[in-house]
């Protein structure tokens, strides 16, 4: 098997993001803010966002969870592409990195859709499900501690109506994932990760080169 893919040197993915995403100007000035912050690598792509804004979209999602915001990118791009009455569960356990995402939720104008849960994410997960909301929610966003990315997911796939839709982002993990000497902890849950999901018969699974790799996953 050869490879299909175009591997996307810097003037190619310029090229990309000038044809494929439209970056709304308000998520191009918190890609700006947080270009200097230093977990920046932590903030997903224009092109990731644009992509997950459609998927959105096309499961014309009004119920959604994200599990890990950092500075509000990517909840941000979510919020924006929701109907008026959409709402997302954000968790995150880190109040300096989402007081930036607050400012931007509230610049934008969407702060009313997303409701920001600072505590560990299995306690929110739970606690929706303990309150009855299984099979409630459209679409869900796992960006958070590797090593618990499969307690997210299964949270997420009760929480999750057939036909919703996960998106789970680092599945490639900067190509570690396929380097036999790296034996981290969190290289080891995503391969954990990767190989259960590959044979989970509750899914439709597609894996996508974008970014650091990014599965789709469609409960059944
Ligand atoms: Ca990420």
């Amino acid at each position: 098997m050869t490879t299909k893919s175009i591997g996307l040197a810097e003037p190619l993915y310029r090229y990309l993001i000038a044809h494929g995403a439209r970056e709304p100007a308000v998520l191009a000035a918190l890609r700006e803010e947080t270009a200097s912050h230093p977990m920046v690598r932590m903030q997903i792509s224009p092109d990731q966002g644009a992509l997950m804004a459609m998927l959105v979209r096309l499961v014309g999602a009004r119920r959604c969870l994200e599990v890990g915001v950092f500075t509000g990118y990517s909840s941000l791009a979510v919020a924006l592409a929701l109907p008026a009455d959409g709402r997302i569960v954000a968790c995150d356990v880190n109040e300096e990195w989402t007081d930036i995402a607050r400012r931007y939720w509230q610049q934008a104008g969407v702060a009313n859709k997303i409701d920001l849960q600072l505590r560990p994410a299995l306690e929110t997960l739970d606690s929706l499900l303990s309150d009855g909301a299984a099979g409630t929610f459209d679409f869900a966003f796992i960006d958070a501690d590797k090593t618990s990315y499969e307690a997210y997911v299964e949270r997420a796939l009760e929480l999750l109506r057939p036909g919703g839709l996960i998106v789970v982002d680092n599945v490639l993990w900067g190509g570690s994932v396929v380097d036999a000497d790296n034996n981290e902890a969190d290289t080891e849950a995503i391969r954990a990760f990767n190989a259960r999901r590959v044979a989970d018969e509750r899914v439709d699974l597609v894996m996508l080169p974008v970014a650091d790799g990014v599965t789709l996953l469609r409960k059944r």
